[in-house]
């Protein structure tokens, strides 16, 4: 049985079904072909986040909503399967949220994500969680559910002392308000949501390769409640933005086969690795080492490796 007064990490986010079609090619409109195959798997970057924590041996707790459906009963099993409190996942009146995903043996895909049940995690959710997340060390928060959400559960974290991770995808259509921004302590971005994110704020348009010059003017435009930019470079690594430090740590060579999942694995580490008292070096070494270890597995929720592994991969070349 997990405790509510043992969690560390919270993770206020998206529970989906991933729905995998895979076919020769992808159809045009009006045309009907024969697949080569289907399956589900459980998923939503707040899921596998969650896992990614856990798994990277932190104690967990899932804030979300799931549906009065099979899909709902799968995302509960595998939250209550990997030891992740649940108490704080309920369930709505649509549909669970799923991403129907359509993959060609090219590699090229089309995605359609029905948000169902995650746009009812409202206020009122974190209100219910309000215990919870004043004494959580670490919040984990993604854009897949309400922003007015994330601003409120954010707020409560911070408030009680916390920090609060925002990983800013998928990229929004409108800046981030002021208020949810005060509140975040690092804003997690790839490459190319980095650079979005410059040009949402209205900032110049920064190219690939510029992302330090992006990150510090992001983290200049926002101000002194963020503590740094963590932004991640695929097979290249991480970088640590703060006002004063750069830091960046090499990724892994590794043999990689499907990246998906990668940016969650990463983050749900990282949160870990700051409950560890890493200092900075070390605590990209420890995400980028889980990370790495994800893009030589096949999938999101099975790539995510646990402890152990990720342990064993930071400590060899130290
Ligand atoms: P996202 O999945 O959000 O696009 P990235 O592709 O930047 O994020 O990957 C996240 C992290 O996963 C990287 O910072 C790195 O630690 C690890 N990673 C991703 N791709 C590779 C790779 N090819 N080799 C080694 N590590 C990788």
């Amino acid at each position: 049985m997990i405790e509510s007064n043992h969690i560390e990490i919270v993770v206020v986010g998206s529970l989906n079904m991933d729905l995998v079609v895979r076919s020769p090619h992808l159809p045009v409109p009006g045309e009907t072909i024969l697949g080569n195959s289907f399956a589900t798997y459980e998923g939503g970057k707040g899921f596998n986040q969650a896992i990614a924590a856990r798994r990277a041996g932190g104690q967990v707790a899932f804030v979300g909503k799931v549906g009065r459906d099979d899909f709902g009963d799968r995302l509960e099993e595998a939250l209550k399967q990997e030891g992740i409190l649940r108490q704080f996942v309920t369930r709505g009146e649509n549909s669970t949220g799923i991403a129907n995903v359509w993959v060609g043996e090219d590699g090229a895909n089309k995605i359609i994500v029905v948000p169902g049940t995650n746009n009812e995690v409202t206020p009122k959710e974190i209100e219910a969680a309000s215990e919870l997340l004043s004494s959580a060390g670490v919040l984990l928060l993604q854009l897949e559910i309400p922003i007015a959400t994330c601003t409120k559960a954010a707020q409560l974290v911070r408030r009680g002392g916390g920090r609060v991770l925002l990983t800013a995808a998928p990229v929004p259509i409108e800046p981030l308000p002021v208020e949810l921004f005060e509140a975040v302590s690092l804003l997690m971005v790839n490459e190319n949501e980095a650079l979005q994110m410059a040009a949402l704020l209205g900032m110049p348009i920064f190219k690939e390769g510029e992302e330090i010059e992006a990150g510090r003017s992001i983290l200049t435009q926002v101000g002194s409640s963020l503590e740094a930019i963590v932004i991640t470079l695929g097979s290249k690594g991480a970088l640590w933005i703060s006002s004063e430090r750069v830091e960046h740590s090499e990724g892994f060579k590794v043999k990689a086969v499907d990246t998906t999942a990668a940016g969650d694995t990463f983050t749900g580490a990282l949160a870990v690795g700051l409950q560890r008292g890493l200092p900075v070096p070390e605590l990209l070494r420890f995400a980028n080492a889980a990370g790495a270890i994800s893009v030589t597995r096949k999938g999101a929720y099975p790539s995510i490796p646990y402890e152990a592994e990720i342990d064993r991969l930071h400590c060899l070349l130290n």
